[in-house]
C-alpha cells in the first residue's frame, strides 16, 4: 500500500496496526455515518491542523454526531502520535467520528453513541511531477441530495468510481463536473488555473468542498498581489488555460500536465503558490513544540 506503519488513538489509549474497532451494529458501517479529516505531518511541521481538527466536528455537526474532543485536544493528540514515529516521520492523519449504535435501522442514531478515533500512518508527501486529468462522467451531488457541506464517508464511493473510471482510461485524476455542468473540483482535489495573468479557480457553491488548502492558497497568493477570482468555470476555460494545478492536504500544490488532449506545463502560478505554501508550513510551530 501507499502507506505503512499505523497508530490509532481510540477509547483512551493509543493502539499500534490495525485492531479491530467496529462492532456488527456499527451504524456508520450500514448507514454511512461517518465523517473524517485529513491532515499532514511533514519536515517538521503541521500546516493548518487547528483548521482540519475544526472541520472535523463541524463535519460531525453536520450528520448529527457528536463532537467528543475539542479541536485543541485533537491537536494535542496529533502531536503525542507523531511523536511516536520518531523526527522527522512524513506522516498522514486522519480523524474520524462515527455513529457506534443504532445500526442497521435507518434513523438517525443517538448522538451520544459517537465514537472517534484518531488515525497516523506513514505516508510520504508526493513530489510534484505533475498529473494527468480526463473529463469525469460523474457529477457532483447538491447539498439538497447530500451532505456536501461535511467531509463525510458517504460521499466517497462517488469520487472513487470518478477515480477508477479516469485510471481506467489512463489518467490520474479527472475533473468532476457539478449537477449545472461548471467545474467543481477533481475527486480529491481543488483545482485552480490562470488565464491571462490571472488566478481563477471554481466558486464555492455547495457542491464541493471548500478546501483548506485550497482557502489557504488564495489567501498566500492574494496577499502576495496576485488576482484570484472565484467564478463560474467551465471545462473548457480549463483546456484554455494558460497552467492548471490542484490543492489537498495531501499533496498540497501539485501541477497538471495534461487534461485529456490538451499538454500542459508546470508555470510560474504553481510555482509561486507552491513557494508560498511551503514558507507558510514552515512559519508554523514544530511538531516537538
Ligand atoms: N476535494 C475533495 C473531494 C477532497 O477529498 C479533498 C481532500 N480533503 C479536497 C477537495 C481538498 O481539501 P483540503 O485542502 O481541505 O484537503
Amino acid at each position: 500500500p501507499w502507506y505503512s506503519e499505523t497508530w490509532t488513538w481510540f477509547d483512551g489509549g493509543w493502539h499500534q496496526g490495525n485492531p479491530p474497532l467496529m462492532g456488527p451494529r456499527t451504524h456508520a458501517a450500514w448507514q454511512g455515518t461517518s465523517v473524517f479529516d485529513g491532515a499532514r505531518v511533514f519536515e517538521g511541521v503541521m500546516p493548518d491542523i487547528e483548521n482540519h481538527a475544526a472541520r472535523v466536528n463541524r463535519s460531525a455537526r453536520t450528520l448529527g454526531l457528536k463532537p467528543t474532543m475539542e479541536p485543541e485536544a485533537i491537536v494535542e493528540l496529533t502531536r503525542e502520535g507523531a511523536r511516536k514515529f520518531g523526527p522527522g516521520a512524513e506522516l498522514y492523519v486522519k480523524p474520524m467520528y462515527w455513529a457506534e449504535a443504532d445500526g442497521p435501522a435507518v434513523i438517525a442514531p443517538d448522538p451520544e453513541s459517537t465514537r472517534f478515533c484518531l488515525c497516523l500512518f506513514v505516508a510520504p508527501v508526493p513530489k510534484p511531477g505533475g498529473l494527468t486529468l480526463t473529463k469525469s462522467s460523474f457529477r457532483r451531488p447538491t447539498v439538497e441530495t447530500m451532505p456536501t457541506d461535511a467531509k463525510a464517508g458517504c460521499l466517497y464511493p462517488n469520487n472513487a468510481r470518478a477515480l477508477l473510471e479516469a485510471r481506467r482510461k489512463g489518467f490520474d485524476n479527472c475533473l468532476v463536473l457539478d449537477m449545472l455542468g461548471n467545474v467543481a473540483e477533481t475527486a480529491t482535489t481543488n483545482v485552480f488555473m490562470a488565464r491571462d495573468g490571472e488566478v481563477l479557480t471554481p466558486a464555492p457553491n455547495g457542491t464541493f468542498l471548500n478546501g483548506i488548502t485550497r482557502q489557504r492558497v488564495i489567501r498566500l497568493l492574494r496577499e502576495a498581489g496576485v488576482t484570484v477570482h472565484e467564478t463560474t468555470l467551465r471545462y473548457e476555460d480549463f483546456l484554455n488555460a494558460d497552467e492548471v494545478f490542484l490543492t489537498g492536504n495531501y499533496s498540497k500544490v501539485m501541477p497538471v500536465l495534461r487534461i485529456d488532449e490538451r499538454e500542459l506545463q508546470p508555470g510560474p502560478f504553481y510555482r509561486q503558490a507552491r513557494e508560498l505554501y511551503w514558507a507558510f508550513a514552515h512559519s508554523g510551530e514544530r511538531v516537538g513544540g
